[in-house]
């Protein structure tokens, strides 16, 4: 028995050496078994296979919709699922990456939102999602990520420490080396933790789910924002502007018979003034038993040209992915396998 003992405090001892192999193994070259790391002794590998674990999700489904884009069903090692999302075009390869299993807040017109919250994901596996979503592009298409938008499951700023750390990682040259301006958080609009991102000196893109710049009309769509005034969200991002030089993106959906008068659009061109915007008029994609609808293309034009007139930069974006529910606001597990 001492000599079993003695054994293992040697193997230890070993293996500490050997951390650094370890650890490229892992993190740089995404393996998932001791086995495979070639350049460590066989003896070694035998006692950190009995000994430890490599806790990685893994791709459970990935299902490909007509358009392309590629929706992946990642399970974690406690088996809860999530969804993260490829979507490749000609001159781009974007990850939709989830930051928490479900979301706490309550957006009428979002199907996550009606999962709840189970859990936040932890910061290896954030960045495990787009690891393994980088090697599917290189796979595929021969080319890696080009950016990174976390506009999957959950409030990525009500994660905000494992959120923060697993983009340092993204961003560190010796992982994947991403620039910030290629990685967009979206949020539903925390203040405290937007003014947070500026003191930290994160210097990501941002993107405002905003969906309307009428009190009543949001508090009704998203009935959190009771809590937290327009006035509120916003000075929190003149605080951002004042400390990270880049446009905010400000994502809307224009709903038939919500959002879609002219007063409407005017209470976005008030809440525009003084900040630097680009407005992405993102169309609704339906989920169970939404009440939604998109408004007419009528509608969508007069912003367009309403907004046009203040020179704010506006994009009407068509989703991808709608056909496997892969579109933003339809990531609720539906590919889920029970077990
Ligand atoms: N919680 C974050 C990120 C997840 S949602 C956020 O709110 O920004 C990513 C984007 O999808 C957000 O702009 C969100 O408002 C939008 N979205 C949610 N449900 C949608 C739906 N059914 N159709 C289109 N976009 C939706």
């Amino acid at each position: 028995m001492f000599y079993c003992i003695y054994l293992n405090i040697i193997f230890f001892l070993v293996f500490l050496l050997h951390l650094d192999q370890v650890y490229n193994w892992i993190w740089k070259k995404g393996i998932h078994s001791f086995d495979l790391m070639t350049n460590i002794s066989k003896e070694l590998r035998s006692f950190l296979e009995l000994n430890f674990e490599i806790n990685r999700v893994k791709f459970d489904i990935s299902q490909k919709s007509i358009d392309g884009t590629i929706k992946n069903s990642v399970r974690l090692n406690d088996n809860n699922l999530i969804e993260a999302v490829l979507i490749p075009t000609n001159n781009r390869k974007t990850a939709c990456v989830s930051s928490q299993v479900g979301c706490s807040l309550n957006c009428e017109f979002c199907a996550t939102s009606k999962m709840k919250i189970i859990r936040n994901l932890k910061k290896e596996e954030i960045f495990d999602q787009v690891f393994l979503m980088n090697k599917q592009s290189l796979n595929l298409y021969n080319k890696p990520l080009t950016n990174i938008v976390f506009m999957g499951m959950g409030e990525p700023l009500l994660n905000y420490n494992n959120v923060i750390a697993a983009v340092n990682k993204i961003m560190d040259p010796s992982f994947l080396g991403f620039s910030s301006s290629r990685i967009t958080i979206s949020t539903s609009g925390i203040p405290k933790f937007i003014k947070k991102l500026a003191d930290d000196g994160v210097k990501t893109r941002l993107a405002i789910s905003l969906h309307s710049a009428r009190e009543e009309i949001r508090k009704k769509i998203m009935p959190f924002t009771t809590k937290i005034p327009l006035n509120t969200l916003k000075e929190s991002l003149v605080y951002w502007q004042s400390r990270n030089k880049k446009k905010l993106t400000l994502e809307y959906i224009v709903f038939d018979s919500i959002n879609d008068l002219k007063e409407d659009i005017y209470a976005l061109i008030e809440f525009c003034k003084g900040l630097r915007v680009k407005l992405n008029l993102i169309e609704y994609n339906p989920i169970e038993n939404g009440v939604f609808k998109n408004a007419n293309n009528k509608a969508i034009e007069l912003y367009k040209k309403e907004l046009m007139k203040y020179k704010i930069t506006v994009t009407i974006r068509k989703s991808r992915g709608k056909d496997i529910n892969a579109a933003c606001g339809q990531l609720v597990n539906k590919s889920r396998k029970f077990f």
